[in-house]
Order: C-alpha cells, then structure tokens, then sequence
C-alpha cells in the first residue's frame, strides 16, 4: 500500500467504491430534469427521518442555513442570548451573529472537546433562551445534563450534528438516541468532507415537534407555505435533486463508514496510549464515537514542528481549531464572554487531527503512528535540550 498518498479524507477512493451507483442516481436526476424538490429529494428525507428515528425531517442548503433557520423558527429576537462552545467551528456563532442575537461563549471539556455543562451553568443570565449544543469530532455531548439545564431555565436546545450523525446517546433510564434527535431541533451538514457527504453543499435540520417542523418548511422557503403568498421573512434554503440522490446511495452504508472509521481510531489508541506527551482523545460513556476527527494534544512548543516533520513523510494533519470563537476579529464587539476560557485557549495550541476515513488501512495506521512517535521523541528531546 502506498505511503505518500495518505489524505485528510478520502473522497476520491470512496468515490470509486459507489461509482456505478451514484452514476446511475444522478444520471436519473438529470434524465427526469427534476433538479429542484424531485423525488430524490423527497426520498431523502422519508430515508433520514427513519435512520434518525424522528418524525419530522427537512432538508436545506447546507449546515450553516440549517442552523440559522432553526434560531428563526424559534422565534429568537435580537438581543437574546444563545449559549455556543468557544472551542468550535465558525457556522453556529455567525448564524446567531446574524439574526442580530448575542453568541455567549463557554468553555470545554479538556478531554473530549465538547461543551462543558458545568461552564453553561454559569453563563446563563436573564437574556439566554438556546444553547447550541455541539457535537464535536463525532460523539455526543452530556445531553442529560444539557437538556436537565434547559429544562430547568426555560432554555431551547439546538443540536448542531454536522460531525457526528450516526452517533447514539444513551440516557440514565437506558433509552438510546442518534445525535441530532435529542434537544428541539437538530442541524446536519452534507458538506464533502462531513461523515455524511454529498458532492457539493447540503444540509437539513430535524424535529420532533410538528409545528416547529412547518416553520422550518416555510423559513427555507420564502417564508410561505402556498406559493406566492409569504407569511414571515424567510430564505431560500434547499436541498438539490442531484445532491439528494448522492445521499440516497451513501445513506446506506453510514453505520460502515463509521465502523471503518472507529478502526482507524481504536489502531492510532493502541499506539499512542503510553506514550508521554501525546494526549489521546477521550469518549464518554453515554456516547459512541463515529470519529469524524481523530484529534491528538501535544506540547504548543513542538506542534508546528511535528507537523511539518510529518508532511515530509507525507503524512498531512490539520490543526481543528487553531483559534477561539472569542479571539475571531469579527465577533469582537458582538460575543459575551462571561468567564475565562483556558481550556478552548489551550486546545487552539495544542490539537492536531490526523488522517481518518473510510479508505484507510491498518499498513497506512501502522505508518503513520510509528512517524508520529518518531518525530515526536526527536523533536521533544531537541527541544528539552534547547531548554
Ligand atoms: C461543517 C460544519 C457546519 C457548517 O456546515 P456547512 O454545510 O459547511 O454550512 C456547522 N457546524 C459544524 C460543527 C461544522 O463542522
């Protein structure tokens, strides 16, 4: 197996696995010239809603529209406060940016990334009604305590699942749920690279309360329900045929594109538990892990060394993420920051995500954690010696 091909994401590779179907799907599109609200479509969301198991699916343009649609459908009004990790992706906080809502961000959980529930606590003032939860690197935040939290304060819950769909979540009374059907509503990203991917832009959002199900429908659609005739301001946010009928295909092999991902993760654990200074990521017990991200802390001062060490073995990485939602010039004078938030400010410094996808192989894994470890003890005895 060749060494100097290792990718982020193996899109190439998983396209060659499903060629012949997807040629076959999207040709259907284009023979039926049905490209807006087709079939394929339609299918998509009956096929999603029952592997979610939640009754009310709609699909849209992509996972940023997904959430701003889900902070207009519940009514949110300028100057109200929405809870979000700082340690995170820029969709979310720039959604609420946008309606004119105050991004208040918390910190997280040193070992698994996800937001700290003890952190959401604090942050709650008069002027909070939503957390958006979520969930990082493919496993689930501690919804029990999130949605307790909510339920007590009066507070919406958005799911944000554009890195974890497949993952479950497992409640203290045994029920288990998929990420994305646990608080009011749920939003996915259909994005390339995502662990449910089309080939282009997509997204969609889920419910279990009906009438929060139609207006979300309307929002993504001009904000009417009858053609011509526009209830509320809306947008327009939809799901493409062809993208549809991609989903359709790969929908069906999810659970083992998280299996083969989880092997990938479970191989680089074995190889890294042990070794000082490399902090493997942690998995809670409620949740699964479907591994979107196989996320590592090392030492600030050997990072950016270590990963130009591997590029020359040809092993890429990715830094996810190297800044706070806190520090982002454009948030400045928009986002609350109630409390210090030393743990996001170290993982800026510290994370590095290696390669993980469904392509991968245990010689490519194998390869991968003996340079990791190489490089790293090199680079980590230069530098104490610099010291
Ligand atoms: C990718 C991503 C989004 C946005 O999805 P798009 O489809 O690219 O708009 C939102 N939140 C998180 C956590 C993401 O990783």
């Amino acid at each position: 197996m060749a060494f100097d091909t290792i990718q982020m994401v193996d899109l190439q590779g998983q396209h060659h696995r499903f060629q012949e179907e997807i040629d076959a799907a999207l040709q259907g599109v284009i023979n039926s010239t049905a490209f807006i609200n087709g079939p394929a479509v339609k299918d998509f969301a009956t096929n999603l809603s029952r592997y979610l198991d939640i009754p009310h699916l709609i699909p849209c343009g992509n996972g940023t529209d997904a959430l701003q649609i889900a902070l207009m459908a519940l009514g949110l009004q300028p100057g109200d406060e929405v809870i979000v990790p700082a340690f995170n992706y820029i969709a979310a906080t720039e959604a609420a940016a946008l309606l004119r809502l105050t991004p208040v961000a918390v910190d997280v959980d040193p070992y698994t990334f996800n937001i700290d529930p003890a952190k959401i606590e604090k942050a709650i003032s008069p002027k909070t009604k939503a957390i958006i939860a979520v969930h990082l690197f493919g496993q689930a935040c501690p919804m029990d305590t999130i949605l307790q939290m909510a339920r007590s304060n009066g507070l919406y819950v958005i799911e944000d699942n554009a890195q974890s769909i497949g993952a479950t979540y497992t409640f203290p009374d045994g029920t288990v749920k998929k990420t994305g059907t646990m608080g009011d509503i749920g939003t996915f990203s259909f994005f390339p690279s995502k662990p449910l991917a089309c080939y282009g832009d997509g997204g969609a959002l889920a419910t279990t309360n009906k009438e929060l199900a139609q207006k979300i429908r309307m929002i993504a659609s001009h904000g009417q329900q009858v053609k011509y005739y526009h209830k509320v301001v809306g947008c327009n946010s939809r799901l493409d045929s062809l993208q549809a009928a991609v989903l359709n295909v790969k929908l069906n092999h999810m659970d083992e594109f998280a299996a083969a991902r989880v092997k990938v993760a479970h191989g680089y654990n074995n190889g890294f538990t042990g070794h000082k200074g490399i902090i493997t990521p942690q998995q809670i017990p409620e949740s699964t892990h479907i591994y979107h991200q196989y996320t590592i802390q090392v030492g600030e001062n050997i990072r950016t060394a270590l990963q130009h060490a591997l590029k020359a073995k040809s092993i890429p990485s990715m830094v996810y993420y190297p800044v706070p939602l806190s520090g982002q010039e454009a948030f400045r004078n928009i986002i609350r920051i109630p409390e210090e938030l030393p743990v996001t400010e170290k993982l800026c410094k510290t994370v590095l995500s290696l390669p993980i996808h469904t392509e991968m192989d245990t010689l490519q894994v194998e390869y991968i954690i003996r340079q990791v470890l190489e490089s790293y003890s090199s680079l980590s005895s230069k530098f104490s010696t610099e010291k």
